[in-house]
C-alpha cells in the first residue's frame, strides 16, 4: 500500500500493474462509506468537523471545504498522479486554469518563460495578453531545436514550456534534451501532454518537472467536459501547486471530475483505435493529389520520427495537412466533410476537422506563432475507418484548387 499524500486514503501499491489496470483502479478504491465501486459524485461544499479546528477522523478523513479538497476530485487527482508517474496530481476547471495556476506558482513578476513557437493558441494568448501584464516576459523558440531553446533561456527564466506533439503542426520535442537545457539554468521543464496523453507518453520519466493537461481532450475523451490538470514530479513543487490551487480557486467541480474519471477508464483502448484510424487516414492523405504535405509523427520522413519513436508508445490520433490551392481550398475541405464535424477541440470519440488559422489559432495571427493558411487539422475519432476514409476522400475531391 502507498499512502495518499493528502488525506491518508490508502491506494494499493500499483507499481506492478499495467497502464489499463491503473486507469481503471488508481485512486478509485471502493467508496469507504458505501462500497460503491465507482467514486460517487460528492456534490458538497463543506464537511462537518469534530471540534473547532478539528477535522473528522474516520471516513472521508481530512475534508473541510471543497475548494481545498473534495473526494471525487481527489480520486481523479490520484489517478492522474499515478498515470503520469508523479508525486502530486491536481485537477482544475480547465487546461488554461491549470496553466495559469502553474505559472503564478513558479514565476513572479520580472521572471521569464520560454514557450514553443508552435503552441496551442490559448496558451500563447495567456502569456501574450494576460501574464505579460502581470510582469512575466516570454520568448518563443522552436522546441524541435534544443540549441534554439538554450539561446532563449535567460538568467531569470523559470519555465521552459513544451508541447509535444505540438498543436497544430505535430512537431516533436526531445523531452530529455530539453530537460537538460532547463536544468542547466534555474528553470523547470513543463510538458503539455494533451496530444499524447499518458498512455502514449510519460514526460516525467524523461526528465520533465511538471506535466500539464487539458483533460477536455483525450483524457475525458467524449467531448462532454472541460477540465485541466497538473502533475508534478517533485513533492515540494506539488505542495506549492496545491497551495495555489486552493488559494487561486480554479478547481474542477465534482461532476466534471467524475466525467473525466469515467473517460480515463477507456483511455488505452480509445488511443489504440484513434491511432489505427489515424494511420489509415495518413495513408489516404499522403497519396491524394489535393494534399501538399501531411504532418504526422508516425511517418518515416517526419523530422521528429526518431525522437517520437524513442519517447512515445505510439503516434496518436492527430493529423494535420496542407491543401493544394492555399487557404480557400483548405477552408473548402474543412467545410465539406459529413462525419468529421467542423469544430474546435480534439481527442473525443467523434472525428473533428478544423482550420487552425481561422479557428483554434486565430489569436496567434500576426505573431511568431501564426500557422499556415492552407493547413487543416484532424482529430481522428474511433468511428469505422472505412466511413472516415470515404468522408475525407469525398471532401478532398470536392475541393479542387
Ligand atoms: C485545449 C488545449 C489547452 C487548453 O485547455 P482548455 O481545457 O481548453 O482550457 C492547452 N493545451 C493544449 C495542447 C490544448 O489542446
Amino acid at each position: 500500500m502507498t499512502s495518499d499524500p493528502v488525506h491518508g486514503f490508502a491506494t494499493h501499491g500499483f507499481d506492478a500493474y499495467g497502464f489499463d489496470t491503473l486507469a481503471i483502479h488508481a485512486g478509485q478504491d471502493p467508496d469507504p462509506a458505501t462500497g460503491a465501486v465507482v467514486p460517487p459524485i460528492y456534490q458538497v461544499s463543506t464537511y462537518a468537523q469534530d471540534g473547532v479546528g478539528g477535522l473528522r477522523t474516520g471516513l472521508g478523513v481530512g475534508y473541510e471545504y471543497s475548494r481545498s479538497g473534495n473526494p471525487t476530485r481527489h480520486a481523479l487527482e490520484e489517478c492522474l498522479r499515478v498515470l503520469e508517474g508523479g508525486a502530486r496530481g491536481l485537477a482544475f476547471a480547465s487546461g488554461l486554469a491549470a496553466e495559469d495556476t502553474l505559472v503564478r506558482t513558479v514565476c513572479a513578476p520580472g521572471d521569464h518563460v520560454v514557450i514553443p513557437d508552435d503552441a496551442y493558441g490559448g496558451t500563447y494568448r495567456l502569456f501574450a495578453q494576460v501574464l505579460s501584464r502581470w510582469g512575466v516576459a516570454w520568448s518563443a523558440a522552436s522546441v524541435t531545436d534544443p540549441a534554439a531553446v538554450r539561446a532563449a533561456v535567460r538568467p531569470e527564466t523559470k519555465l521552459v514550456w513544451v508541447e509535444t506533439p505540438t498543436n497544430p503542426l505535430l512537431s516533436i520535442a526531445d523531452i530529455e534534451a530539453l530537460a537538460a537545457v532547463a536544468h542547466q539554468g534555474d528553470a523547470l521543464l513543463v510538458v503539455d501532454n494533451t496530444f499524447a496523453s499518458p498512455y502514449l507518453q510519460q514526460p516525467l520519466t524523461h526528465g520533465a518537472d511538471v506535466v500539464v493537461h487539458s483533460t477536455t481532450k483525450y483524457l475525458g475523451g467524449h467531448s462532454d467536459v472541460v477540465g485541466g490538470a497538473l502533475v508534478a514530479a517533485d513533492a515540494e513543487v506539488g505542495e506549492r501547486l496545491a497551495y495555489h490551487q486552493n488559494a487561486m480557486g480554479a478547481i474542477a467541480g465534482p461532476f466534471d471530475a467524475w466525467l473525466t474519471l469515467r473517460g480515463i477508464k477507456t483511455l488505452g483502448v480509445r488511443m489504440d483505435r484513434h491511432e489505427s484510424n489515424a494511420q489509415q487516414v495518413v495513408e489516404l492523405l499522403t497519396s491524394h493529389p489535393q494534399v501538399a504535405q501531411v504532418m504526422y509523427p508516425g511517418l518515416d520522413d517526419h523530422p521528429g520520427h526518431a525522437v517520437a519513436r524513442r519517447q512515445m508508445r505510439g503516434f496518436g490520433g492527430m493529423v494535420s495537412f496542407r491543401v493544394v490551392g492555399g487557404e480557400a481550398a483548405a477552408v473548402r475541405v474543412a467545410e465539406s466533410t459529413n462525419i468529421f464535424v467542423l469544430a474546435e477541440s480534439l481527442g473525443g470519440v467523434e472525428s473533428l476537422v478544423e482550420h487552425p488559422g481561422r479557428m483554434t489559432h486565430a489569436s496567434a495571427a500576426g505573431s511568431p506563432l501564426e500557422v499556415p493558411g492552407d493547413l487543416v487539422r484532424l482529430s481522428v475519432g474511433i468511428e469505422s475507418a472505412v466511413d472516415l476514409l470515404a468522408d475525407l476522400r469525398s471532401a478532398l475531391d470536392r475541393a479542387p484548387a
